[in-house]
Parts: structure tokens; C-alpha cells; sequence
């Protein structure tokens, strides 16, 4: 069955009613929220009630929760360890987004592996090993890390997928780290996305295809191998549709989440109409416009 959703707002004070009602209401089937801003650590206190009345509405509307997923926040940074205190705030932050997940229920934690701010490669990959360890070391949940495919934007560690891996063998409960791929990201990374069956058999041979969990489809506003990291909605970007499509339906990817974090079009989200052209097969060529007129009424 294909998984497909996007992400959703988490509202501090209805919680994760609003995410689901906002997911039910672009068709989808699972969903993927941060616990706060994404831009920033202030996080509500999780309220229980609010929580069990969230999971009855997705199982009215059919969303199936052991795939909603987690994002954390992007300021958080692993790879940088020039000061301390910085670092130890972000591991800190992530034992606690980890005990977030785990009383919210939720098994999947994607976690961009940071930038190493001129430390070098070898030093980055070094501190997120470190840092994934302490968060790690005392945690007895099932929760899973799951580290993103990135660009490659300024020093970020993570859009080569050697570095992925030796970010795995360094950690020493490797069972609690996954993989999420980023489509976006990959072309942008300079992977060739419309050799996708090459790309899964490298990335089965360096790392194993069953550490993936989620894929965050978008396509690019930039050229293959721009290294820049600007999202399109689908098919209208340099990916192409037919490309994310023979992805988001690769039988090898079958049972992973597929999450939309394609942009708003004039402050209108596209994730439904999006949805539609994704399980239709079909491109809308008119979907950005339609979006648009929404706007002028
Ligand atoms: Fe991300
Ligand atoms: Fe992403
Ligand atoms: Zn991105």
C-alpha cells in the first residue's frame, strides 16, 4: 500500500489533533510534524489526553500512526564540537525530542547529521559518532534516529552516503539508527535520480536497504548536483514527475513513508492536490496557478 503524506503543523496547544486533522484533510495516510518550531528548542509539555484522542481520529480517518514520523529541529547540530556547551545542548536536546517521541508514540526521528563548520569531514562525522553515542548511551526505547540525506550546502556532513556509513559503524546501537532519504537533496547531492535502481543497489551494498524508513520526496529548483537545497512541488522542478513517481512506487521502498516537504504556493499549502496527482499518477500542470488563484480570491 503506498505511504504518503506531508509535513504538518504541531499546534502547542491541540497537539497532535491538529496535525492529524490537517493530514486527514490532504487525503493523507501518515504524516511527519515537528514537536515545536523547526527553527527553534522551545517545546509545550505533551498532554496525554490530547495524545489518545489524536490516535482515535487517525484511526477513523485511516491514517496509520506507526508511521507518522518526527522531524527534529534544524538548529540542532551534532557535528560541531568546537564549543562545548553548544554540543552538549544538542545532544541534550535530542535525549529529550527522543522521550518526546516515545510518550507521543511515535517510532521515528529524522535528524539532519549536521554541519562541521570548518572542522573538516573526518572531525564532523567523529562528533555526530560521539554525539548519537551520549544521546544514545541511557536510552531503552525503541525510537529510531534516522539520519537524512543531505545536499551537500556549505559543510553539511551526510550527502555522500560513505559518510552515512561510517556515521552507522561508529554507533554503537546501530539497531536505533536508520536511514531517510531526501530526493531533493539526492539530485542536488549529485546522485542520479533517474538511475534509481543503481542508487538502491549502491545504497544496499554500503548500507542495506531495510535501515530505510522514510523518504522525503521533493523535487529541486536546482540543477543535478548544485549542491544547494531549494524544494519544487512535485514535477515542477528538475527532478521531473515520472521520476519521483518510479520512486515514491519502487516496490524495494514499499512499506517506508513517503513525505511531502514540497513549498506553499502563495501561502496555500499543495499537499492535497499533490497527494491526488501522486496516487492518479498524473501531472497537473495547472496545480501551481490553481494555487495561486486561491490566493486572489
Ligand atoms: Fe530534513
Ligand atoms: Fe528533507
Ligand atoms: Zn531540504
Amino acid at each position: 500500500m503506498l505511504l504518503i503524506g506531508s509535513h504538518v503543523s504541531f499546534d502547542q496547544k491541540e497537539q497532535l489533533i491538529k496535525s492529524v486533522r490537517e493530514a486527514s484533510s490532504y487525503g493523507a495516510n501518515t504524516f511527519m510534524f515537528y514537536t515545536g518550531a523547526p527553527q527553534n528548542t522551545r517545546r509545550a509539555n505533551l498532554d496525554s489526553t490530547l495524545t489518545k484522542t489524536a490516535i482515535t481520529e487517525m484511526e477513523k480517518n485511516g491514517i496509520i500512526f506507526e508511521q507518522v514520523i518526527v522531524h527534529a529541529p534544524y538548529i540542532v547540530n551534532l557535528a560541531n564540537r568546537k564549543e562545548e556547551d553548544k554540543f552538549a545542548f544538542s545532544v541534550n536536546f535530542l535525549k529529550q525530542e527522543i522521550v518526546r517521541c516515545h510518550t507521543l508514540g511515535c517510532r521515528y526521528l529524522v535528524l539532519h547529521p549536521g554541519s562541521h563548520v570548518g572542522e573538516g569531514m573526518d572531525v564532523g562525522i567523529q562528533n555526530i559518532i560521539d554525539g548519537l553515542n551520549l544521546i544514545l548511551d541511557d536510552d531503552d526505547s525503541d525510537v529510531m534516529i534516522l539520519l537524512e540525506t543531505m545536499a551537500g550546502k556549505g559543510t553539511e556532513v551526510g550527502s555522500k552516503l560513505e559518510e552515512l556509513k561510517k556515521i552507522i559503524d561508529g554507533v554503537l546501537k546501530t539497531e536505533r539508527i536508520g536511514v531517510c532519504l531526501d530526493t531533493c537533496h539526492l539530485n542536488d547531492a549529485g546522485y542520479d535520480l533517474t538511475k534509481f535502481d543503481e542508487f538502491l543497489k549502491k545504497f544496499d551494498s554500503l548500507i542495506g536497504l531495510s535501515r530505510i524508513h522514510c523518504v522525503h520526496v521533493n523535487d529541486s529548483k536546482n540543477v543535478f548536483g548544485a549542491k544547494k537545497d531549494r524544494h519544487e512541488n512535485i514535477g515542477f522542478g528538475t527532478i521531473g514527475f515520472s521520476t519521483l513517481i518510479s520512486i515514491i512506487y519502487a516496490k524495494e521502498l514499499e512499506n517506508v513513508p513517503k513525505i511531502l516537504e514540497t513549498p506553499y504556493v502563495e501561502g496555500n499549502p499543495p499537499y492535497r492536490q499533490e497527494i491526488a496527482m501522486i496516487k492518479a499518477k498524473k501531472f497537473d500542470e495547472n496545480l501551481q496557478k490553481d494555487l495561486q488563484k486561491i490566493s486572489k480570491k
